[in-house]
Formats: C-alpha cells, structure tokens, sequence
C-alpha cells in the first residue's frame, strides 16, 4: 500500500521505509523546508494539512453541469469531444489543494509537491475503484520547451512519472510535443482558449499511437482546452481513447 511520506514529500511503500536524504538535503539547501499551509518545519506539505484536502469518490463529465457518472465516461452532449472521459481527483476551489498548485507551478516551483498531488490522484481512482487497464499509456501534457526551460521541469511529467511507477504503467514523456508558444489561457473564455491552442500540439516523429488507450496527465483541468485539443492531435494519430487525469478541476470556469 503506498502511503504519502510528509517527511520527505514523497510517496512510500508501507513495508519498505524508503528514504532519500540526500535529495531531501539538497532541497534545504535550494528552499527552506515549511508546509505551505502551516508552515510546519521539514516537510513542503504536511500530513495534517494534506489529509484536509478530499479527493472526490466521485467522475464527472467533462461539462459544464457536474454530472456524477461512474464508469460511463461522458453524457450524450459530450459525445463529439475527442476526450473518452475524464478523472479528476479533487475541487480545485479547496484553498490547501488551490495553495499547493500554485507553489507548484509558479515560483518558488516545488517540485517535490507533485507527490501529494500525484497521491491525491492514487486515492481518487481508489475511491473510484478504478485500475488503469494493461497496455494503457501515461502521457504528460507538453509545454512548450521554452517554458519548460524557464521552469526547470515539466509540472505535468513530474505528476506522470510518479503515477507510472504507482501503478506500474507506461510513460511516454516526450510522444507529444507543443510546437506553438502559445498565449497564457488564464484570463481567456472557452472559444479564445480553443483558438489559442489550435494545431499547437504534434507527435514525435516515429511515435506511434493506433490502437492505444492514452491517459493524458494534467495539474488542472479548467475548461479542458489543452487536454482537448491533445486528444484531437492523439485520436487523429489513430489513438483508441484518450481519458484526462488531473489533480484538480476547477469547476464553473466555463
Ligand atoms: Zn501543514
Ligand atoms: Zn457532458
């Protein structure tokens, strides 16, 4: 069983203590250690504070009306979109959850907060009773390189990579590539967020999708835009189904 390790921000084998000091060390050295909640020593994110965030036991649509259908995917209306479904762990209006994103994604950049957040995810598809099925394929959702090189990291691969190892599934980090530096979508309504991202996403040469069911990975879905026009360019390539996984959803965003 894994459990989330506050101490070192990481995800752990309940049998196997499993420690990595000297990474734990570095990143005293590059950021003092304080829960971004409490502000409680050692620890990014602690325990207390993570059990306050609840992960939904419950798939929503990809719609605008949240529309609890377990295991059906999507409603009638949504039918035409290129995503098959999609699985967000928890309500992004949480302030713990909203609080760790940010420090996350934006300066300072916590990396190591994409384990509570990769976690969160683990207990939603627990709660769900929900195994990524055999032969099923991680894919981060890609930023544009020059992002990522001002960032440092991919906030999207760092969640996807701990999912891979969780639930021993496929990664495939760099098939897709977003080959348009497109404007920031915050601020933007839904049609300009679509027109933004339009043809902004391409495989890797050589990268082969048919036939295969790809699990997008995202640290926010708000009006599922990015992740949209991910599955197009995925489905277009010959992709089966094409599901989200996020952290958090930000409902009435659209
Ligand atoms: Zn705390
Ligand atoms: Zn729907």
């Amino acid at each position: 069983m894994l459990l989330y390790n506050s101490n070192n921000n990481k995800l752990q084998n309940k049998k196997k203590q499993k420690f990595s000091p000297a990474i734990g060390f570095f990143a005293d050295l590059l950021f003092p250690k304080n829960c971004i909640s409490c502000g409680k020593e050692k620890t990014f994110l602690c325990q207390d504070c993570f059990s306050l965030i609840d992960p939904s036991p419950y798939q929503y649509c990809l719609c605008a009306k949240p529309q609890r259908i377990i295991g059906k995917g999507k409603c009638g209306r949504c039918r035409d979109r290129h995503l098959s479904g999609l699985y967000s762990a928890a309500d992004f209006e949480q302030k713990i959850l909203k609080n760790c994103v940010h420090k996350f994604k934006y300066s300072p950049y916590l990396k190591d907060l994409a384990y509570p957040l990769a976690y969160l995810i683990i207990l939603h598809f627990e709660a769900l009773k929900k195994k990524m099925p055999l032969s099923s394929v991680l894919m981060p959702v890609p930023l544009f390189p020059k992002k990522e090189r001002e960032r440092g990291f991919n906030q999207s691969e760092e969640m996807a990579k701990i999912l891979s190892q969780a639930w021993q599934a496929e990664l495939a980090p760099d098939s897709l590539i977003k080959i348009k530096n497109t404007a920031a979508q915050a601020g933007l309504g839904k049609e300009e967020r679509e027109k933004n991202l339009q043809n902004s996403f391409r495989l890797k040469n050589g990268v082969t999708v048919k036939g295969k069911i790809i699990y997008l990975v995202d640290d926010v879905y708000t009006t599922g835009a990015t992740m949209e026009e991910c599955a197009k360019t995925l489905k277009e390539a010959g992709a089966a189904q094409v599901w989200g996984i996020t952290a958090a959803r930000e409902f009435g965003k659209w």
